[in-house]
């Protein structure tokens, strides 16, 4: 679902970064973050990936926990997260909705609707605060999966497949998707409808189409937004979600919405968030339109022999699954690969010390949903949990800590200053600053496994 969560640990206010030394998905990690609400966790939004100038060593501020915009510049230093750019554009807010009439005009929306929805509009500017919230402390990838994927979540999840068993049954036949994985998603989502965030969509993406340094992209979302209203799919009562413009159980952008939403119980109303016919089908349908390879699974946990090359480790290394047998790598659990000539590419999410896993096309289709590995990893698994399979085989390396976002600025400002080409330093470890870890490890003697451990930042600075 492309559905460039923004909402992710993020549905709603509350995601948290999974910045990590392991996840390193592209740019912007995310976990989706409604049920996190609440925690004093720093939350990063999942949006997708930005221009603009890199951020360098700003100073930390702690998330302001009152519901006005503090008043502060964005952390990001982008121009328009200025102070004053940020009061001048509230100031035109009016103005800046009326400037994209002609673009809902276009979009079939009626006058009528265009007045109805957007004309009491004000901008929340509380939101400027969040957009660029960037938590100083992130979790490991062994942490997340642990709150992710836990006995309540799996004991969940299967009493919902239990009780929504006919209508699984009838999306599973029309769309081809694991009904485990639709689970997993709504689990991780909003723990089963539990946790949805408590924002109108309309005011969020309007504010952040009309403020800040995503107007671009949150203009679409913002009609999007009119237009589901418009036609009458959602409600505004409905169209509640985190801050950043995820709506329902599953949480779908409005622009994914209006690609991938079904109406399954056929009552005219695409309703993403009460009706769990229209529900499930949608993201069934968001995951197919994505890609999905009907009877495969997403990927599996893989025992890595000693002195591999760990430089191999790298998503754009496809091979089949025969192939990496060849290389030495075996299923933790002992079994065959069922389908040896499926095609995949290695994930060491913690390193050399930690459990090694094959993805197949379908891993890369959750990521379309959730750009973060970490995500992609906990939805997968779960999903495995929900139909009965067991916990991953092989142990985390738990004593390892993750690195401070002082400690991970640092350890791109020394990549680059080796002369390791480490993309923007924004103190998030994506593909581009793996590789150069990658890179200093193997020019080291060190195992370039890519895992931004406190004894590589140690190696870096020369001690
Ligand atoms: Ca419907």
């Amino acid at each position: 679902m492309q559905r460039t969560n923004i909402s992710c640990l993020a549905a709603s206010a509350a995601m948290f970064c999974l910045a990590v030394s392991s996840s390193a998905a592209g740019g912007d990690s995310i976990v989706p973050a409604a049920q996190f609400a609440g925690t004093t966790l720093a939350q990063a939004p999942n949006l997708p990936p930005q221009q603009g100038p890199a951020t360098q060593f700003l100073p930390l501020r702690a998330a302001p926990a009152s519901t006005e915009w503090s008043g502060q510049p964005g952390a990001s230093g982008h121009p328009e997260m200025t102070v004053e750019a940020i009061q001048v554009a509230a100031a035109n807010f009016k103005t800046c909705l009326e400037g994209l009439w002609p673009h809902a005009a276009r979009r079939g929306i009626s006058r009528g609707s265009f007045d109805t929805h957007a004309k009491g509009l004000t901008p929340e500017l509380k939101i400027m605060d969040l957009i660029d919230a960037q938590p100083e402390f992130t979790k490991s990838v062994w942490d997340y999966l642990d709150i992710l994927v836990n006995d309540d979540r799996i004991a969940k999840g299967r009493e919902t497949l239990n009780t929504h068993r006919v209508i699984f049954d009838e999306v599973e036949k029309a769309y081809g998707i694991d009904r485990h994985v639709i689970a997993a998603i709504w689990g991780i989502e909003s723990n089963f409808s539990t946790a949805i965030g408590e924002r109108s969509v309309l005011r969020s993406t309007a504010t952040l189409a009309c403020v800040g340094r995503r107007k671009n992209y949150f203009r679409d979302e913002f009609l999007a937004a009119l237009e589901i209203l418009h036609r009458g799919d959602l409600r505004p009562e409905q169209l509640m979600g985190s801050w950043a413009g995820a709506v329902g159980p599953t949480q779908f952008m409005p622009t994914p919405f209006q690609r991938f939403a079904i109406d399954f119980d056929g009552d005219g109303r695409r309703d993403v968030v009460d009706s769990i016919p229209d529900l499930v089908a949608s993201t069934a349908n968001n995951l197919k339109q994505d890609g999905w390879a009907s009877g495969q699974t997403w990927g599996y946990e893989v025992v890595v022999p000693r002195n591999f090359n760990f430089l191999l480790a790298d998503r754009s290394r496809q091979m089949t699954l025969h192939e990496w047998e060849r290389l030495g790598i075996r299923r933790a659990s002992g079994a065959a690969f069922p389908r040896p000539n499926e095609r995949a590419y290695l994930l060491i999410p913690a390193g050399s010390q930690g459990p090694g896993f094959l993805m197949l096309q379908n891993f890369r289709v959750i990521m379309k949903y959730n750009p973060a590995e970490a995500y992609a990893l906990a939805i997968g698994h779960l999903a495995d949990r929900i139909r009965g399979g067991g916990a991953l085989v092989q142990p985390w390396p738990r004593h390892e800590r993750v690195l401070t976002l002082a400690e991970r600025y640092e350890l791109q400002q020394l990549l680059a200053q080796r002369g390791f080409k480490v993309g923007e330093h924004d103190g998030r470890f994506g593909p581009i600053t793996r590789a150069a870890l990658r890179d200093f490890q193997a020019a080291s003697g060190l195992v370039p496994d890519g895992f931004a451990s406190s004894s590589v930042l140690a190696r870096l600075r020369g001690q």
